[in-house]
Protein backbone atom coordinates (compact mmCIF):
# COMPACT_ATOMS: atom_id res chain seq x y z
CA UNK A 1 0.00 0.00 0.00
CA UNK A 2 1.68 3.74 -1.13
CA UNK A 3 1.00 5.59 1.88
CA UNK A 4 1.54 8.83 0.09
CA UNK A 5 4.17 11.88 0.18
CA UNK A 6 2.99 13.58 3.72
CA UNK A 7 2.75 10.38 5.92
CA UNK A 8 6.44 8.83 4.19
CA UNK A 9 7.56 11.56 5.72
CA UNK A 10 6.49 11.54 9.06
CA UNK A 11 7.82 8.14 8.88
CA UNK A 12 10.93 8.61 7.77
CA UNK A 13 11.32 11.35 10.53
CA UNK A 14 10.58 9.10 13.02
CA UNK A 15 12.49 6.52 12.36
CA UNK A 16 15.83 9.06 12.83
CA UNK A 17 14.96 8.54 16.60
CA UNK A 18 16.79 6.18 18.59
CA UNK A 19 15.83 2.91 18.84
CA UNK A 20 12.55 3.58 16.29
CA UNK A 21 12.92 1.32 13.68
CA UNK A 22 10.35 1.09 10.82
CA UNK A 23 7.75 -0.76 11.92
CA UNK A 24 7.72 1.11 15.06
CA UNK A 25 7.51 4.67 13.01
CA UNK A 26 4.92 3.74 10.61
CA UNK A 27 2.84 2.54 14.00
CA UNK A 28 3.71 5.97 16.00
CA UNK A 29 2.67 7.49 12.64
CA UNK A 30 -1.22 5.73 12.78
CA UNK A 31 -1.69 6.19 16.27
CA UNK A 32 -1.10 9.79 16.17
CA UNK A 33 -3.12 10.47 12.95
CA UNK A 34 -5.91 8.32 13.39
CA UNK A 35 -6.72 8.28 17.11
CA UNK A 36 -4.73 11.94 18.73
CA UNK A 37 -4.66 14.14 17.05
CA UNK A 38 -4.15 16.58 19.72
CA UNK A 39 -0.69 14.52 21.29
CA UNK A 40 0.62 15.05 17.13
CA UNK A 41 -0.07 18.91 17.52
CA UNK A 42 1.55 19.02 21.04
CA UNK A 43 4.65 17.11 19.90
CA UNK A 44 4.86 18.81 16.76
CA UNK A 45 4.76 22.40 17.99
CA UNK A 46 7.31 21.20 21.46
CA UNK A 47 9.63 20.27 18.94
CA UNK A 48 9.45 22.97 16.88
CA UNK A 49 9.95 25.24 19.66
CA UNK A 50 12.65 23.33 21.57
CA UNK A 51 14.49 23.07 18.25
CA UNK A 52 14.63 26.40 17.62
CA UNK A 53 15.22 27.85 20.94
CA UNK A 54 17.46 25.63 22.98
CA UNK A 55 20.60 25.98 22.39
CA UNK A 56 24.10 25.03 24.44
CA UNK A 57 25.71 26.96 27.13
CA UNK A 58 28.48 29.10 26.31
CA UNK A 59 30.44 27.97 29.58
CA UNK A 60 29.77 23.87 29.76
CA UNK A 61 27.93 23.60 27.12
CA UNK A 62 25.16 21.88 28.84
CA UNK A 63 21.34 22.15 26.54
CA UNK A 64 19.39 25.64 27.79
CA UNK A 65 17.60 28.56 26.69
CA UNK A 66 20.33 30.74 27.88
CA UNK A 67 23.71 32.05 27.03
CA UNK A 68 24.63 30.59 30.63
CA UNK A 69 23.03 27.66 31.91
CA UNK A 70 21.36 27.76 35.61
CA UNK A 71 24.10 25.99 36.93
CA UNK A 72 26.96 28.12 35.74
CA UNK A 73 25.27 30.92 37.12
CA UNK A 74 23.92 29.74 40.37
CA UNK A 75 26.23 31.10 43.27
CA UNK A 76 25.10 27.97 45.43
CA UNK A 77 27.69 25.67 43.15
CA UNK A 78 31.29 25.07 44.00
CA UNK A 79 33.29 26.28 41.94
CA UNK A 80 36.37 24.32 42.65
CA UNK A 81 34.83 21.55 41.58
CA UNK A 82 34.47 20.48 37.85
CA UNK A 83 32.63 17.29 36.65
CA UNK A 84 33.24 16.21 32.92
CA UNK A 85 30.41 14.21 31.53
CA UNK A 86 29.68 12.82 27.98
CA UNK A 87 26.21 14.41 27.85
CA UNK A 88 23.65 16.57 29.28
CA UNK A 89 21.54 12.90 30.14
CA UNK A 90 24.88 12.01 32.35
CA UNK A 91 24.99 15.20 33.75
CA UNK A 92 20.88 14.95 34.43
CA UNK A 93 21.81 11.89 36.28
CA UNK A 94 24.47 13.04 38.30
CA UNK A 95 21.94 15.98 39.54
CA UNK A 96 19.43 12.98 40.88
CA UNK A 97 22.13 11.32 42.78
CA UNK A 98 22.92 14.86 44.63
CA UNK A 99 26.00 13.83 45.73
CA UNK A 100 27.34 16.29 43.75
CA UNK A 101 27.55 20.23 44.14
CA UNK A 102 30.35 21.73 42.06
CA UNK A 103 30.03 22.77 37.97
CA UNK A 104 29.99 20.71 34.89
CA UNK A 105 31.62 20.64 31.40
CA UNK A 106 29.88 17.99 29.00
CA UNK A 107 31.52 16.77 26.50
CA UNK A 108 28.94 16.19 24.00
CA UNK A 109 30.35 13.28 22.59
CA UNK A 110 33.46 10.49 23.38
CA UNK A 111 36.34 10.00 21.65
CA UNK A 112 35.64 7.74 19.05
CA UNK A 113 38.37 7.48 16.14
CA UNK A 114 36.01 4.93 13.73
CA UNK A 115 33.02 7.34 13.75
CA UNK A 116 35.45 10.17 13.29
CA UNK A 117 34.79 11.83 16.78
CA UNK A 118 38.45 12.88 17.76
CA UNK A 119 39.69 15.79 20.96
CA UNK A 120 38.44 18.72 18.68
CA UNK A 121 34.74 16.85 18.56
CA UNK A 122 35.02 16.71 22.26
CA UNK A 123 36.08 20.59 22.70
CA UNK A 124 39.25 19.38 24.61
CA UNK A 125 41.27 22.83 24.28
CA UNK A 126 38.34 24.78 25.83
CA UNK A 127 37.98 22.00 28.36
CA UNK A 128 41.85 22.28 29.10
CA UNK A 129 41.33 26.64 29.40
CA UNK A 130 38.74 26.21 31.78
CA UNK A 131 40.52 24.17 34.30
CA UNK A 132 43.43 26.43 33.83
CA UNK A 133 41.05 29.07 34.90
CA UNK A 134 42.55 29.08 38.70
CA UNK A 135 39.40 28.66 40.63
CA UNK A 136 39.05 24.44 39.53
CA UNK A 137 41.02 22.42 42.11
CA UNK A 138 39.57 18.85 41.00
CA UNK A 139 38.14 17.71 37.73
CA UNK A 140 36.21 14.69 38.25
CA UNK A 141 36.34 12.65 34.79
CA UNK A 142 32.72 11.01 35.16
CA UNK A 143 32.87 9.06 31.33
CA UNK A 144 30.58 6.24 31.16
CA UNK A 145 32.10 2.89 31.88
CA UNK A 146 32.14 2.01 28.15
CA UNK A 147 35.51 0.80 26.11
CA UNK A 148 35.19 4.09 24.08
CA UNK A 149 34.17 6.11 27.71
CA UNK A 150 37.52 4.87 29.42
CA UNK A 151 39.44 5.71 26.16
CA UNK A 152 37.84 9.18 26.51
CA UNK A 153 38.60 9.48 30.54
CA UNK A 154 42.30 8.11 30.47
CA UNK A 155 42.73 10.86 27.23
CA UNK A 156 40.61 13.71 29.60
CA UNK A 157 43.29 12.90 32.94
CA UNK A 158 46.52 12.63 30.72
CA UNK A 159 45.66 16.38 29.13
CA UNK A 160 44.44 17.67 32.34
CA UNK A 161 47.63 16.30 34.28
CA UNK A 162 49.98 17.92 31.24
CA UNK A 163 48.09 21.33 31.24
CA UNK A 164 48.77 21.72 35.27
CA UNK A 165 50.27 19.03 37.41
CA UNK A 166 49.21 20.52 40.54
CA UNK A 167 45.39 19.74 39.77
CA UNK A 168 43.66 16.60 41.67
CA UNK A 169 42.45 14.41 38.92
CA UNK A 170 39.65 11.83 39.89
CA UNK A 171 37.10 9.23 38.55
CA UNK A 172 34.03 8.00 39.39
CA UNK A 173 34.43 4.65 41.50
CA UNK A 174 33.95 1.62 39.96
CA UNK A 175 30.70 1.06 41.78
CA UNK A 176 29.24 1.70 38.26
CA UNK A 177 29.32 -1.69 36.55
CA UNK A 178 31.78 -2.47 33.59
CA UNK A 179 30.09 -1.59 30.19
CA UNK A 180 27.34 0.45 31.40
CA UNK A 181 26.59 3.59 29.92
CA UNK A 182 25.92 6.25 32.80
CA UNK A 183 22.70 7.48 32.00
CA UNK A 184 21.07 4.43 32.19
CA UNK A 185 22.88 3.57 35.78
CA UNK A 186 20.84 4.14 38.56
CA UNK A 187 21.17 7.38 41.06
CA UNK A 188 21.86 5.40 43.51
CA UNK A 189 24.68 3.84 42.71
CA UNK A 190 25.86 6.65 40.68
CA UNK A 191 25.66 8.80 43.92
CA UNK A 192 28.09 5.84 45.86
CA UNK A 193 30.43 6.01 42.95
CA UNK A 194 30.66 10.11 42.98
CA UNK A 195 31.41 9.60 47.00
CA UNK A 196 34.01 7.02 46.64
CA UNK A 197 35.75 8.64 43.41
CA UNK A 198 39.75 8.21 43.09
CA UNK A 199 42.09 9.53 41.27
CA UNK A 200 43.56 6.96 38.53
ZN1 LIG B 1 26.51 25.83 31.86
Amino acid sequence: MKLGHTIDNLVDALKRLPGIGPRSAQRIAFHLLQHDRDAALRLGESLLIAARTIGQCQRCNTLTEQAICATCSSAKRDAQLLCVVESPADQLVIEQSLAYGGLYFVLMGRLSPLDGIGPREIQMERLLARVADQIVREVIVATSFTPEGDATAHYVTQLVRERDPQLKVTRLARGVPAGAELEYTDVNTVAQAMLDRRAD
